[in-house]
């Protein structure tokens, strides 16, 4: 078994769902911090400087440049330590199967078979023959972000192993609660030290994504007045009906389960209540920034409209934005995108751009300006029993890795006009 492999074993067998019920607090769950010292005693193990885990289950790290290469800007690499919360907490048993066509079996739980195919799955088709990880069907795998934890660590300790690779200085972190929209907010950029990085944290391989949704949440308040059904005619006002009256004024194929590729859409994704109190929690997503506007403003109109119709002011409304398409963050530093696709084409493998249909670390990072798009980690069908990763992509990103660390070891102001600003000003 290969290190990336036996690696990535170790990490998934550590169920470290975040909780979006507790979100107050970071780590949302206590067995993101199992993971965290897993990761950082590996870090110590190949060698990686100023190890550290915070207080929040934040793991950071240091590696530093190859012999001329020190001048030259932080390269940071980041990936995530929890999974999405659909694994119950349960313990997670990864295992590796060979793939012979047809059904993938993650296996038999409560009489159901858990299994995938190409019909539902068609890039499966390209691992016919090939070692998969998944589990037994109970729970998640968590290849959604372990695959690149491990992959990073292991790029590490090639590095270590072969002093001869170049590499400038190279700050990782291994961040909490990102699947519950916190991620690397609580990172310390200053003392983290990179100026721009790549998250590791896509799905099939050869991604490097730079588009993210622009996102925000809408809390929709209801306060109603109960009475006695029997007498309530002119006098009820049901805040559970007055939340559906909203909804149904959104547009009705706008929605996740009818949209793809660059479609918007509204989720009313939570609601509960009475008819005296209500509320609702409505997320809002959009490639472009122009009708991700328009989608607030039809929201806070199909509101104000429940409300003239209600004759009250039953109804409030709350709305957040939460992030930005990362793209015009990115697009100045254009050897970002380029320099990866270069290290996957170095290794064989087909390099892909697509519009990411939610946020990633990298989209907030790029906003707090740390330039970060999104490399691919390998995780297949994720937040769900059916996810897989192929031993041969976790085993891939590792040489991707090892190439694009290569590249940034060679002088990147020259094709990076803002950084040229940013060295003129220092020098000034
Ligand atoms: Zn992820």
């Amino acid at each position: 078994m290969s290190d990336v492999v036996e690696r990535f074993l170790r990490y998934a067998e550590i169920a470290s769902m975040s909780d979006p019920d507790n979100e107050r607090q970071t780590p949302s769950t206590p067995s993101q911090f199992d993971v965290a010292e897993v990761v950082a005693n590996d870090l110590v193990d190949v060698g990686a400087e100023d190890v550290r885990v915070d207080e929040h289950a934040y793991v950071t790290a240091h590696w530093p440049a190859s012999p001329g290469a020190e001048s030259l800007p932080c390269l940071g690499l980041l990936a995530h330590i929890d999974t999405a919360w659909q694994a119950e907490d349960n313990p997670v048993h990864p295992r590796i199967v060979r793939y012979g066509g047809g059904d993938l079996v993650m296996g038999e739980v409560e009489g159901r078979i858990i299994k995938t195919s190409p019909a539902d799955n068609p890039t499966l088709a390209n691992y016919v023959g090939d070692e998969i990880i998944v589990t037994d069907g109970t729970t998640l795998l968590g290849g959604d972000d372990k695959a690149g934890v491990a992959e990073i660590i292991t790029m590490l300790a090639r590095l270590a192993a072969d002093p001869s690779l170049p590499h400038p200085r190279i700050a990782v972190a291994f961040v909490p609660d990102e699947e519950i929209g916190h991620g690397a907010s609580l990172l310390d950029l200053d003392a983290w030290g990179a100026t721009w990085g790549y998250t590791v944290d896509g799905g099939y391989i050869g991604e490097c994504s730079y588009e993210t949704f622009n996102a925000a949440e809408a809390k929709i308040y209801a306060r109603g007045a109960a009475v006695h059904p029997g007498y309530a005619k002119g006098l009820m006002v049901n805040a559970v009906e007055a939340i559906m009256k909203v909804n149904a004024l959104l547009p009705q194929k706008e929605r996740p389960e009818y949209t793809e590729g660059r479609e918007g859409y509204y989720f009313m994704e939570r609601m509960e209540g009475s008819c005296e109190h209500a509320q609702a929690t409505c997320i809002i997503r959009d490639h472009d920034r122009a009708s991700f506007e328009e989608r607030k403003r039809t929201l806070a109109e199909a509101v104000a409209q429940v409300n003239a119709e209600l004759g009250c002011e039953c109804l409030t409304l709350r709305v957040r934005d939460q992030y930005y398409n990362m793209r015009e963050g990115i697009e100045p530093h254009r050897h970002l995108i380029e320099n990866a696709c270069a290290a996957f084409e170095a290794c064989g493998i087909e390099p892909y751009s697509e519009p990411v249909r939610g946020g990633t670390d990298g989209g907030r990072l790029t906003f707090r300006g740390l330039p970060c798009p999104n490399l691919s980690a390998g995780s297949m069908n994720p937040h769900g029993p059916k996810e897989y990763v192929a031993v041969r992509d976790l085993e891939a990103m590792v040489d991707v890795l090892v190439d694009l660390v290569g590249r940034y070891a060679r002088a990147q102001a020259a094709v990076d006009p803002a950084l040229e600003g940013d060295l003129e000003s220092q020098a000034a």
